[in-house]
Parts: structure tokens; sequence; C-alpha cells
């Protein structure tokens, strides 16, 4: 039906206290999975991609596939750069064909990150497209920061940004132990920026209560990466496994792949749309 940006996606999400999945994908199986999931629950949904596949070709080789999927689906897509960390990679991704953008400038200091930010969102709406800040740092084998609620807002005043990321406890990949969520932040961020599109990244192993009480306050777009993509390793394995050795074409072996993340993904979507 419709490649779109998050601009038709996420203010709706947000009025209406759901949530919008964000997955990033690896290859066209993943990508497929997720569209069958979207399909499947007649929701929309957001396909992102890591920031290091622009470092080479696969970003842009990608697209070309990512673009027909979302163009075929009959739910609106849209299609993001994950976790950009450059001007750079946020010019490629727009070139490339996708249609929102993140540049993550949260390690940087303040004043720095809203510059960064302010050029990448003004590179996205150049180009009919949307972008996502982070302010506060969710982490990635570092330390998290929490974010300040003052600082949300006068980011996302000097920013334009459409949608923005926020640190409320959550990392990045599988936890060791059950994170602490904020959900009060989460609430004074919200209740601060009545308007904005809240991003929750570090969804996976997420407690789902959690998730939810925060979705209710104003995120409105979840971010799964970890344990989407490892249930499509999981199955592989487990495929290969039945194998034993045996010959099978590939796009026939993956199917039963695809079928397992497609059904991972869905349950997910049905969660965050509140259903
Ligand atoms: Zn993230």
């Amino acid at each position: 039906m419709a490649l779109v940006t998050m601009n038709e996606l996420l203010p709706a999400a947000r009025k209406e206290k759901r949530a919008v999945g964000a997955f990033n994908v690896a290859n066209y199986e993943t990508a497929l999975a997720i569209l069958k999931a979207a399909e499947a629950e007649k929701s929309p949904v957001i396909i992102q991609v890591y920031d290091r596949l622009f470092e080479s070709y696969k970003a842009a080789d990608l697209a070309g596939t990512l673009l027909r999927l979302a163009r075929r689906a009959d739910v609106p897509i849209s299609l993001h750069l994950d976790h950009g960390t450059s001007l750079e990679h946020v010019a490629a991704a727009l070139h490339a064909g996708y249609t929102s953008v993140m540049l993550d400038g949260s390690r940087l200091p303040f004043d720095e990150n809203v510059r960064v930010t302010r050029q990448a969102v003004d590179f996205a709406h150049g180009a009919g497209c949307s972008a996502e800040g982070e302010i506060g740092h969710v982490a990635q084998g570092d330390e998290t920061a929490l974010t300040v609620v003052d600082e949300a807002v006068k980011f996302a005043a000097a920013t334009r940004v459409d949608a923005l990321a926020v640190s409320i406890g959550t990392a990045h990949g599988y936890y060791k132990a059950k994170p602490k969520i904020d959900v009060e932040r989460c609430r004074e961020i919200a209740e601060a920026l009545p308007d904005l599109p809240l991003v929750l990244h570090g969804g996976t192993g997420t407690p789902l209560e959690d998730v939810r009480a925060v979705i209710r306050c104003g995120i409105a777009k979840v971010n799964i990466a970890t344990e989407f993509l490892d249930t499509y390793l999981k199955s592989s394995r487990a495929e290969l496994e039945k194998l034993d050795g045996k010959f099978i074409p590939p796009d026939k072996f993956y199917d039963p792949v695809v079928e397992a993340c497609a059904a991972h993904a869905a349950r997910l979507i049905r969660f965050f749309a509140g259903r």
C-alpha cells in the first residue's frame, strides 16, 4: 500500500497510546518476515537497518529490496536508518530511498548533539522524510545517561526532530539483570512534550509490563533488534540440524525460518498496538 515516513505513523500512535514496532533487518528474509507480520496484524511497521550497513554497499543494495517490499505491502511501512553515526550516512540513506533517519549524537556534548541532529533533520525534511534524535544515552556496553526532562524539551525545540529517543533505563542487547525502567521519568518527558512521539530503544528483554506502561505514557515507537535477529539465527540453526547434512535449495530452506521470525514479530506488533 504505502511507503511512508514516520510522520504518517507515529503522531497518530502517540495520540492513541499505542506504539509502532521498529525492527532491524539484515537481509531479504528478515525483511520479508516483518512484512508478513505487519500484514497479518494489519498494522503499520518500521523496518530499520544498522548504520554499519552504510559502511559498505549493503544498505544501498538492501534498499532496492526494502523499497519493493514496502511498495507492495498492504500496510504502511517506513524505512529507517537506525543510529546514524554521521551526516554522510544520513545523506546516503535518504539518497538510497529510506524515508526516515536517525542521527545519534547522544554521546556528544548537548550543543554538539543539537548541531548535528539539526543538520540531519534539515537533510531529512528537505527530502520529504522524517528524523529521529536521541537525548540522554541508551547504553550499549557503555554508561547509560538517563534523559533529563528540561534537556529533552530544549533539544526537541532546537532540533525539530519528528521523534525523540529517550533514555529511561533500557539498554541495547540482552540484559544480564532485570532492568529498572523509570516509568515516572518517561511520563514527565511526555507531559513536557505532549505532541512529540517518544522512542524506546533497547526493547529486547525489557519486561512487557514496563513496555506497556511507557507506551501509555508517550512511547510511540519501540525498537527491537537483538531478539528478532536472534530468532532468525536460532531458527536457522534448528532447520540446519533437521537437515542433518542433506542438501536443500536455500530459498526453500529459509521458508520456515521466515515463518518463525514473522510469528515472533507479529506477537510484538500486536502487543505494541495494545491488542
Ligand atoms: Zn537503539
